[in-house]
């Protein structure tokens, strides 16, 4: 058995919330188990928190705006040197803490917790520059302009299971610096590696008490938050039921969101992809994290000649993934987050044979006999598959491919721009004409040109389109303009 690395925390015990610069204990009778997902074990519980919770942390975030807004940029801008500081410090204890959580590797664990990082960075250099306003002298006589970008307040922040860190710090940082104040609402499947965070948040980065703000829960605390008359708005990720739900919602109660959904991605490989240098690309577009990234390739799309080859080579790759407990570093790929989402993808992988697939890599079976209990799923392939078929039109969300024939990449650009996801695609070829083309006409946000997972770094905003994305700014760079908004000053002497 290889080595496997050392838990930092056994347990997380029932997470408590974090309000006004302290931890407390949550009152609700109603609490979710968390687990590791490998080992199937419970590891702690979250709370459904309480009304008044929810109004508490509100509050909190409330009373500390006004002084935080006050608080000179260069001084927020401290905070975030220090945030940036701990994280680095504690990389590899936190990305511990993913893989125990969540299921992913470590060596996946390590890569969210650097776009972790990148965020706070890229937060900075922003306040420094974006944040700031623009001047115009003279615009008529004697009469000069200027613009000065101000904070709204309180934001909420709702964030899925599946990057347990990156995705809080999507935001957070832009949130802070430019002066609002935020409540967090973690995922309720994944708290733990937050959690650890905003313990060393509190012993280490001397935040101003209510800046940050976290209450635990289920959709129910999401729908509490939102209808809080002191929350100005909301940003988060999730499905796109989810993101639709809070998109209307946040409309009904007047407040801005932004809100990424879920997806549905293209790759598309041309009869003149470079197969060697890229098909480990490939598979880890759609088996890294076990398929559950929101860029993750779903639908195969090969084209023309390279049928045979393409498919061969995609199948014997993903044969070879080492299943396992995402801790042992010899490790490819992990088990799926709950068991709940195992059963949910296995149901794909039925529903795919009912409608007629030919499913040529069988996941179902795989064993990992040191884990007999975990949520383990292999690498399951699908041929034969038509556009119109549930398995190629729904998020499955799990490591199960569906390999499609086109003719052409016209072809291939129709099928992509029928789906009523746009989060990513990519293209594999060497051509730049069938290039060119492809990012010209695919509605989708996120374009990978032989590139597998086409993930914005943090300077650029997370795009997606379609049901993937309800609002207008995205994350990332972006919601500087989503947390900030605009005064303009005409003065005369
Ligand atoms: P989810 O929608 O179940 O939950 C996401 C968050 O929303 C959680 O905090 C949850 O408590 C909350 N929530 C759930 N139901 C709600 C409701 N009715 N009202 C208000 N809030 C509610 O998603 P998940 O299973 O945690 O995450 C996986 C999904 O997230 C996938 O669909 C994936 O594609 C998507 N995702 C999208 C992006 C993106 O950038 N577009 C990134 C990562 C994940």
């Amino acid at each position: 058995m290889s080595r496997i690395l050392p838990e930092v925390r056994k347990s997380y015990g029932t997470i408590p919330n974090y309000i006004y610069g302290e931890f407390r204990s949550s009152m609700s009778a109603r609490l979710l188990k968390i687990y590791n997902p490998a080992l199937d074990e419970a590891i702690g519980e979250v709370p459904i928190s309480t009304r008044d919770e929810v109004s508490e942390a509100v509050d909190a975030a409330y009373e500390a705006f006004n002084k935080w807004r006050e608080v000179p940029i260069t001084k927020r801008i401290q905070y975030l040197y220090k945030i940036k500081d701990i994280l680095e410090r504690h990389l590899e204890d936190i990305a511990r803490i993913i893989t125990q959580n969540h299921g992913k590797t470590i060596h996946e664990a390590r890569g969210d917790m650097r776009r972790t990082i990148d965020n706070v960075e890229a937060a900075i250099s922003a306040a420094y520059t974006l944040a700031k306003g623009e001047y115009m002298q003279n615009i008529a006589e004697g009469i000069d302009e200027y613009m000065i970008r101000e904070p709204l307040g309180v934001f909420v922040i709702v964030t899925p299971f599946n990057f347990p860190t990156m995705i809080p710090f999507w935001f957070i940082p832009y949130a802070i610096v430019t002066g609002n104040t935020v409540v967090v609402k973690p995922s309720e499947i994944t708290p733990a590696p937050f959690h650890y965070i905003v313990e060393l948040i509190h012993r280490e980065a001397g935040l101003p008490k209510g800046v940050l703000n976290v209450v635990h829960g289920d959709g129910s605390v999401v729908e509490e938050l939102i209808k809080n008359k002191k929350v100005v708005g909301v940003a988060s990720v999730g499905s796109s039921q989810t993101a639709e739900r809070i998109y209307r919602l946040a409309g009904e109660y007047g407040k801005r969101s932004l809100n990424g959904g879920g997806a549905k991605n293209f790759v598309v490989m041309m009869p003149d992809a470079d197969l060697d240098k890229y098909i480990q690309s490939i598979i880890s577009s759609f088996f890294g994290n076990a398929g559950q990234r929101c860029l993750a390739g779903s639908n195969l799309v090969l084209v023309g000649e390279i049928y045979n080859r393409g498919l061969k080579a995609f199948v014997e790759n993903a044969a070879k993934l080492k299943l396992g407990y995402g801790l042992d570093e010899s490790v490819d790929m992990g088990p799926l987050v709950t068991s709940k989402a195992r059963e949910r993808v296995v149901s794909y992988i039925e529903k795919g044979i009912e409608e007629g697939a030919k499913l040529i890599l069988d996941g179902r079976g795989v064993k990992v006999p040191e884990y007999p209990r975990g949520y383990f799923l292999g690498p399951t392939i699908f041929e034969g598959v038509t556009p119109d078929m549930v398995i190629a039109r729904e998020e499955i969300f799990g490591p199960v491919a569906s390999i499609i024939k086109a003719n052409s990449l016209d072809e291939a650009i129709e099928m992509i721009n029928k789906s009523e996801y746009g989060n990513a695609a990519a293209i594999f070829t060497r051509s730049t004409e069938a290039v060119r083309k492809f990012i010209s006409s695919v509605e989708a946000g996120n374009i990978g040109v032989n590139i597998g997972i086409p993930a914005p770094i943090a300077f650029f905003p997370f795009a997606g389109r379609k049901r993937s994305f309800y609002g207008v700014l995205h994350p990332q760079i972006d919601t500087i303009d989503f947390f900030t908004d605009k005064k303009v000053v005409i003065t005369r002497p």
